[in-house]
């Protein structure tokens, strides 16, 4: 059975890219993050499919982009986030960033919803896991959507009042979302494009979309601290590695604009003079805007 798609060009500009970083998937390293991380037990379910592969990172130096040459096809990408990642650890481990973030989720909500006045807005949690996030304001003032595939995470979804979409129904959402949040999703997927694509139908003109993936730029200033650990570049799981101007060039693309410093200003003197303003929040976004690859996005006019 064929287990991975090869991709040899840049996912962004299509040039072919240089190899940084070439192991086995039986390289010691390899072996042993994939056993801690995934257990003993569940890593033997993949071994056999993986190991005439390589974990082969390669770089594009026009984007400053890093991604994973061979990336899991279907059956063995819905096999690993199905059967082996752990569902009860990671529902746990939501439950527990919950608990200790739903303050900020909270004013992160109501942020959002007091830029569009005396309106019952509609967000997109595209990818939303287990809904912590979009269960955390208040209804009265959205209606919480979430896209997922995860059978056993659409069940408690629902349980939890969220409405869920997943692809037979996402065409039936066109033009309807006021804000869309791709949070620690796009380095997991094969092809930026078509996601992005998606998103861009799915979006109000007025949309505000959120996009945040994991920070690469320690691998940009230096190679050679590249580790086989949770990060940005995690075998078989994290396959695009951004800086954060592959991140805007891509979106750039494909038809968004970073929404620039004066429109964040604007944004919390809306919220302020609607009642609410977080100093964290606020200060939390001009970092944001000027130095991460957590980036808040709006369509081009
Ligand atoms: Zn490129």
């Amino acid at each position: 059975m064929v287990e991975f798609n090869r991709v040899t060009n840049c996912k962004i500009c299509q040039k072919i890219g240089s190899s940084i970083y070439k192991r086995k998937y039986t390289d010691e390293n390899i072996v042993f993050f994939l056993k801690e991380y995934y257990g003993i037990k569940k890593y033997e379910i993949i071994k056999n499919r993986i190991e005439n592969f390589d974990f082969n990172l390669i770089k594009c130096n026009s984007c400053k982009f890093i991604w994973q040459e061979y990336s899991p096809i279907k059956k063995l990408s819905s096999d690993l986030y199905d059967s082996v990642i752990d569902n009860k650890k990671s529902l746990e481990k939501s439950e527990l960033k919950f608990k200790n973030n739903k303050n900020k989720y909270n004013k992160e909500i109501n942020l959002i919803t007091k830029q569009f006045k005396n309106i019952k807005i509609n967000i997109l949690d595209f990818g939303a896991g287990w809904g912590h996030w979009l269960n955390s304001g208040e209804k009265t003032t959205y209606s919480p959507y979430a896209f997922e595939l995860s059978n056993m995470r659409k069940e408690y979804l629902l349980k939890l009042g969220i409405n869920v979409i997943d692809d037979k129904q996402i065409k039936n959402y066109y033009n309807f979302f006021h804000y869309i949040r791709l949070d620690q999703v796009l380095e997991h997927l094969d092809n930026l494009q078509d996601s992005l694509k998606l998103i861009k139908k799915l979006a109000k003109k007025e949309c505000i979309f959120y996009l945040s993936v994991p920070e690469g730029n320690q691998i940009f200033e230096n190679e050679s601290k590249i580790k086989i650990e949770k990060g940005p570049i995690q075998p078989l799981e994290h396959l695009n590695c951004f800086s954060r101007n592959s991140l805007k060039k891509l979106l750039f693309q494909e038809g968004f604009l970073n929404i620039t410093f004066l429109e964040i200003i604007s944004m919390h003197f809306k919220s302020l003079l609607r009642g609410k303003i977080s100093l964290f929040l606020f200060l939390k976004d001009i970092g944001e805007c000027f130095f991460s690859t957590s980036i808040k996005f709006k369509l081009k006019s």
